[in-house]
């Protein structure tokens, strides 16, 4: 680390409150694939902030479009319409095959706006009596920060300190149908909400089927799937949508993360007309949420993946990693998981994953170690296959020098 890099970490432990732990590398530029540091040392990204610039760093067309829309109108809150907003529901409705979207502007605040359509729902048509709804989750989940998303964390580093917690929210085993359907029989029950693969567990891909079969269950027992897209959706696994691989749609879906590219915070809740019609004016809402600029920027981020084909390639350059990265040495690399371009590494306990991440690092690639062991791979979506290889020689090298 150069002097000055290190005088740029000093200022940010001495005046930021230090509820992260970044990797020692000061980031100055992205475009596309690629950042560099403030000592013009190029990197491939493979975080790509956590899943939110699949299009690549500052792409040009959402480039274009922040811009031109920034000199033109950014913010009017909802009290009076914006001619924007309306563009944007009507792609992304008609994308994603829902009849209503809800827009918000983080991931977690999708999940909350979830979660309260949910319980409205579940009082108002399922006829749940008062306050007695409640909601399913998958133990390992991570939606976020905000105390309801806590409340249903199994991750003490999550929850510890924060209570107390949401009442009413129940833990279930991931990929377990059986556990879900014994809990659906709750006639309590508004709810379950679930990532179609679990990311920050560690890229925890379910059996083949559990979609299918909670879409099945879900509808037997007149319970919402919540479907939280924000990670794995918008072409991230291969597909526009995770729950493509079975052809299944959840009542509500979160997306966020890569709906502006990185260039924003802009989440949207989707459902259809009868459920998204609980929500009445004045019983939810966001200043910032359904702004022009956002909105702006989603359509054109939306466009970007699909027009420029990055959800295919994204199918293709995962099978490409995963065959490259199963050829790391076993003692290593205990296991390899992941879909599209949405992978973990596990690496074994006698080695350390933060050092990997830091030859790796020194090796012009960068990425981020989760709970010890675990390492995320997840490129921006449209990289080459020549990119692709040579990513994978840097990953051998490093784990090879671990
Ligand atoms: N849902 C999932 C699946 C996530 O992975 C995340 C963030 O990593 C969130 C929700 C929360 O998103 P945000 O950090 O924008 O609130």
């Amino acid at each position: 680390v150069t002097p000055k890099t290190q005088s740029i970490i000093d200022r940010e432990i001495r005046f930021g409150a230090a509820n992260y732990h970044p990797l020692p590398v000061v980031i100055q530029r992205g475009s596309g694939i690629y950042a560099w540091d403030i000592d013009g040392n190029r990197y491939f990204d493979f975080l790509s902030a956590y899943s939110a610039v699949n299009q690549g760093h500052c792409h040009p067309k959402i480039l274009a479009a922040l811009k031109q829309q920034a000199e033109t109108l950014t913010l009017t809150s909802r009290a009076f319409y914006n001619d924007v907003l309306g563009e944007f529901e009507e792609y992304a409705c008609k994308l994603f095959g829902y009849d209503k979207m809800l827009p918000m502007n983080t991931g977690v605040e999708g999940g909350e706006t979830a979660i309260k359509l949910a319980r409205k729902w579940g009082y108002y048509v399922k006829g749940i009596p008062k306050d007695k709804a409640v909601v399913l989750f998958a133990e390992n989940n991570f939606w976020g920060r905000t105390l309801a998303a806590v409340s249903s964390s199994t991750d003490p580093s999550c929850y510890e300190g924060y209570g107390p917690y949401m009442p009413n929210f129940k833990l279930i085993p991931y990929n377990d149908l059986k556990a879900l359907e014994e809990a659906c029989k709750d006639n309590h029950v508004c709810a379950f909400m679930v990532e179609p693969i679990q990311g920050e567990a560690g890229v925890f891909v379910p059996d083949d089927g559990y979609l299918a079969g909670i879409r099945k269950i879900c509808t037997k027992y007149n319970v919402l799937w919540i479907g939280d897209e924000v990670q794995t959706g918008l072409g991230r696994t291969g597909k526009l949508l995770a729950c493509d691989y079975e052809n299944v749609r959840p009542d509500i879906l979160i997306l966020g993360k890569a709906l502006s590219g990185g260039f924003y915070p802009v989440s949207a809740v989707f459902a259809n007309d009868k459920l998204m019609n609980v929500f009445t004016p004045g019983t939810h809402g966001s200043t910032f949420g359904g702004n022009p600029l956002g909105a702006c920027i989603a359509i054109t981020a939306l466009k970007v993946l699909v027009e420029e084909g990055m959800i295919e390639n994204a199918a293709r350059m995962g099978e490409l990693l995963r065959q490259e990265l199963n050829r790391l040495p076993k003692d290593k690399v205990k296991i390899i998981r992941g879909k599209g371009l949405l992978n973990a590494i596990i690496i074994d306990p006698q080695h350390d994953a933060w050092e990997v991440c830091l030859h790796l690092r020194d090796l012009g690639l960068l990425a981020k170690p989760t709970h010890g062991d675990k390492i995320r791979l997840a490129p921006p979506l449209n990289i080459t296959k020549e990119e692709l290889l040579e990513c994978c020689s840097i990953i051998h090298k490093a784990i090879n020098a671990t």
